[in-house]
């Protein structure tokens, strides 16, 4: 099943730690220019992994 990750601008402080814990190092990406994360949908296999270590609980899953 498809599956890619979510996230809250509002609620992301740009800590990256969500990028040094997936084990893709191409599906998220930091914009310097809006301190904000995007994520590749196309690469991400919905582990989980960065919602579950996001200290502010900005990432959710989103299933289509
Ligand atoms: S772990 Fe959460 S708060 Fe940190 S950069 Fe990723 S989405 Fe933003
Ligand atoms: S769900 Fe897994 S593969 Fe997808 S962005 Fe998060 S850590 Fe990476």
């Amino acid at each position: 099943m498809y599956a890619a990750v979510k996230i809250a601008d509002d609620k992301c402080i740009g800590c990256k730690l969500c990028i040094s814990t997936c084990p893709d190092p191409n599906v998220l990406k930091f914009l310097k220019e809006s301190k904000k994360i995007i994520v590749s949908d196309d690469r991400c296999k919905g582990c989980g992994l960065c919602v579950a270590i996001c200290p502010k609980k900005a990432m959710s899953m989103a299933a289509a």
